[in-house]
């Protein structure tokens, strides 16, 4: 295969094949225009990047790095990474984060859950489990919105920037659907949320168009220090039978992913209009003062089946 400049082509899209200058200056280009479209970075904003040390979010740090300095922006950046306690796998992808954010100067701060809830993810899944059929991933994402959200509010972010790609937004989507959560689905889309509350921060999405494949080719051909390996936890629960689904649909169909994403944005002013009209307000949870959807958040409850 040949990029329309004649070189040997590094991927293949729907629109053609592309070699590695101009697939780099695709990818490039469609995140910034991604950021602007959707003013998902400001001037006078100050930037917290959710990393986690994998390659999407060494992507986005990357990238809104260049991003601020392509624009000349004098914007604050940091990254916050959230260390669930999850044995052979969040120790070495920290250690590549921290290394990162050493070689690109880039602020890291890093919260652990033992710390914060007396438990690590590995010690708190089977005893949840035991009572509640919950699976590691409903845990893990309930502290990691909650901690990110304190930890970015407490160190005067104004945006939460997030590593989903585009396949983890098709998979959100699709497993709300089944689950027929059209208010969490209200939720999603390259700005998260539906009401805005002090206690929030913004949460964006700049690699939203992005596919895996092409963050992981962006990636490797950087160079970046990922070393690509999985989380124990990640085949279980539903997404992962959702994720194997859609690849296998999109090996078979070819633009599957991009049409339910193009569907769902075409959808979403609907949906966050039905969700304002559900009330589905924000409150204060009574026990942590956090922001929550009921007067006790999802993490206090999962501290209480702790206790
Ligand atoms: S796969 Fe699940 S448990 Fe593992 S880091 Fe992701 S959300 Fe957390
Ligand atoms: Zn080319
Ligand atoms: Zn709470």
């Amino acid at each position: 295969m040949l990029c329309h400049c004649q070189k040997p082509a590094v991927i293949t899209l729907q629109h053609g094949s592309l070699c590695q200058l101009h697939f780099l200056n695709y990818f490039e280009d469609k995140v910034f225009k991604t950021i602007k479209r959707y003013q998902l970075i400001e001037k006078n904003d100050t930037l917290c990047i959710a990393a986690s040390g994998g390659k999407d979010s060494l992507t986005i740090l990357y990238l809104a790095q260049k991003y601020l300095q392509k624009n000349n922006f004098n914007t604050p950046l940091f990254a916050l990474a959230i260390d669930e306690g999850i044995k052979n796998y969040r120790k070495s992808t920290l250690k590549d984060l921290k290394q990162f954010c050493k070689d690109y100067s880039i602020k890291l701060n890093v919260i652990a859950a033992k710390k914060e809830f007396n438990y690590t993810l590995d010690q708190a899944y089977p005893k949840i489990n035991k009572d509640t059929k919950k699976k590691p991933c409903n845990i893990c994402g309930v502290w990691r919105r909650y901690l990110l959200n304190k930890y970015a509010r407490k160190l005067n972010a104004t945006k939460v920037i997030t590593g989903h790609n585009l396949d983890d937004e098709a998979q959100a989507i699709i497993m709300n659907i089944f689950k027929a959560n059209t208010d969490l689905a209200a939720h999603l889309g390259p700005i998260s949320g539906i009401n805005e509350h002090e206690l929030f921060v913004q949460r964006v999405k700049p690699l939203y168009f992005c596919t895996e494949k092409e963050t992981k080719l962006y990636s490797l051909i950087k160079k970046f220090p990922v070393q690509f390996i999985e989380c124990p936890y990640a085949n279980e629960g539903l997404r992962s039978n959702i994720r194997d689904m859609l690849n296998d649909f999109e090996t078979k169909y070819k633009g599957t992913k991009q049409g339910i994403i193009n569907s769902f944005l075409a959808l979403l002013p609907l949906l966050k209009l039905q969700a304002k009209n559900n009330a589905n307000e924000i409150k204060v949870c009574q026990q942590c003062q956090e922001p929550a959807h009921q007067n006790i958040c999802n993490t206090c409850k999962i501290q209480s089946l702790l206790r």
